[in-house]
């Protein structure tokens, strides 16, 4: 079912900073149980309207892959990411890979599990700005996501005593600046 780089994937997401019910999260989209619109037509599931069109894009169906990375929404999230680490990703072609790229982009074990955890925030917040949308008349908006990861990321790495204490500030400016410490 699994390749093994997928099933190493599987294992790492665990490996980081992050509250369980978060990785608990990402580990289901990896094993692609997260009730999408598609997964809930798959198990007759009827959406609001019937239609499986992901909320962003007209004509999309809102599948894991769709919605966390192919979706221009989910682009537009990942890329500001790569901007904010200084980071130069191609957008890989599946969810595993694309934990491999983040993290394989770390120098050292701290920047790991710091990678680890921005991914992770970027998946959560990723599904509750679709919720907010579909359930709490919520509007898109990609700066607030980006806010959104930058804040829980910063606090559960600090809660969690795994990433080096600093300001929410310095974090903002540049994450390599507190992991480095
Ligand atoms: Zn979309």
């Amino acid at each position: 079912m699994f390749n093994d780089d997928e099933l190493r994937v599987l294992n790492n997401i665990w490996r980081s900073p992050t509250p369980s019910k978060v990785v608990a999260f990402s580990w289901k989209l990896l094993w692609n149980r997260v009730p999408t619109k598609t997964n809930l037509a798959l198990r007759g599931v009827q959406p609001n309207g019937g239609s499986l069109d992901c909320l962003h894009c007209l004509g999309k169906e809102e599948s894991g892959a769709h919605l966390f990375l192919f979706c221009d929404f989910a682009g537009q999230v990942w890329n500001a990411l790569f901007r904010w680490l200084g980071l130069v990703i191609v957008m890989p072609p599946n969810i595993f890979l694309l934990f491999d790229c983040f993290t394989g982009a770390a120098v050292n074990k701290k920047f790991w599990k710091g990678y680890a955890l921005i991914w992770h925030a970027a998946i959560w917040m990723i599904w509750k700005s679709r919720n907010d949308i579909i359930f709490s008349n919520g509007v898109i908006d990609l700066e607030k996501v980006i806010d959104a990861i930058k804040l829980c990321s910063w606090r559960w790495g600090l809660s969690l005593h795994k990433i080096p204490v600093c300001l929410f500030y310095e974090w903002c400016w540049d994450p390599g600046l507190c992991l480095r410490r």
